[in-house]
C-alpha cells in the first residue's frame, strides 16, 4: 500500500550534469511508495547542461518538476527556492550530486512520526580526511553556540513537516543551520544514521577555506536572529 502523506523532494543542483540521469533513476522507485509525490530539482544558475538534463528526464517521470534560479545564488537560496515551491505535507532534500542515498528517504519519512524533524547524519561518511576534520571543526564550533546537539548538520538528507518551513529564515548559509532555527520553535527533532557515497561525478562546489570562515559569519547572523526573532506560535 502506498503512503498518501504527500511527499516533496527537494534537491538543488548547481553544475551537476552528469548526475541528474542517474539521480532521477534512483528516485524513481519513491513513485511506487508514496502518492501523492513530487520531485523538485532546483538548478541553482547552472552554467554546465544541468537544465536541459533536467527538462529532458521530466519527460519520462511526471512527478519531476525543475525550477530554475535566475543565477547562481547558493545552495541556501535553491534549497528555500524548493521548499517554498513544495506543495505536499513532508519535505524531504538531499544533495544533487548523489552522495546522498534515495533509498534513505522511506526510513526518514518513517523516522518522521511523532517528530516534526529527522536530520540525517553520514555514519561513514566518504569524503576526503580534510572534508571529514573541516566539518568536525565547524560542527564542534556551531554547537557551543547553537546547542542544537546535531551531530552533522552538513548531511542535506533531512525530512520535517511543511509547517516548519516558516522557521527557516532567508539568510545565506541558512542550510548549514537548519536544526537550530527549527529548535529556535520548538520543534521535535531526532537523528538517524544514512548513507554516504563517493562523488563519482563532477566536483565539490565548496573547500575547508571558503567554508570556515562562511560558518563564522554565519554564526554571527544566527546570533543576532535568535536574539530578535519572533518565534513562530506567536504570528501564525
Ligand atoms: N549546490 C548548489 N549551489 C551552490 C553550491 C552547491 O545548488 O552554489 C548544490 C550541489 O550541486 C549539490 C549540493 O548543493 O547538489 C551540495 O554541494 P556539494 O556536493 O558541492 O557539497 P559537498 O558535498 O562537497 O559538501
Ligand atoms: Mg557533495
Amino acid at each position: 500500500m502506498k503512503n498518501t502523506t504527500g511527499l516533496s523532494i527537494v534537491i538543488p543542483v548547481y553544475n551537476e550534469e552528469e548526475n541528474i540521469a542517474p539521480l532521477v533513476e534512483q528516485l524513481r522507485f519513491l513513485g511506487d511508495q508514496f502518492e501523492p509525490l513530487e520531485v523538485l530539482l532546483v538548478d541553482d544558475g547552472s552554467t554546465d547542461t544541468t537544465w536541459q538534463c533536467i527538462e529532458k528526464e521530466a519527460q519520462s517521470f511526471p512527478a519531476l518538476r525543475g525550477i530554475q534560479q535566475p543565477r547562481n545564488a547558493g545552495q541556501s537560496a535553491a534549497l528555500q527556492k524548493g521548499i517554498h515551491a513544495a506543495q505536499f505535507e513532508v519535505i524531504v532534500m538531499l544533495d544533487g550530486d548523489l552522495q546522498n542515498d534515495p533509498a534513505d528517504i522511506p526510513k526518514l519519512v518513517e523516522a518522521l512520526d511523532g517528530y516534526d524533524v529527522v536530520c540525517g547524519y553520514r555514519a561513514n561518511r566518504k569524503d576526503t580526511w580534510s572534508k571529514r576534520y573541516g566539518s568536525k571543526l565547524a560542527n564542534k564550533i556551531r554547537n557551543m553556540v547553537t546547542h542544537d546537539g546535531i551531530c552533522d548538520t552538513g548531511c542535506t538528507l533531512k525530512a520535517f513537516r511543511k509547517k516548519c518551513a516558516h522557521d527557516l529564515p532567508p539568510l545565506e548559509g541558512m542550510h548549514r543551520f537548519m536544526p537550530a532555527y527549527f529548535k529556535i520553535n520548538k520543534r521535535k527533532i531526532t537523528q538517524i544514521p544514512v548513507n554516504h557515497r563517493n562523488r563519482i561525478h563532477g566536483s565539490s562546489k565548496y573547500t575547508n577555506m571558503m567554508r570556515l570562515p562562511r560558518t563564522l559569519r554565519d554564526l554571527n547572523a544566527f546570533k543576532y536572529y535568535r536574539k530578535r526573532v519572533i518565534p513562530q506560535e506567536l504570528i501564525r
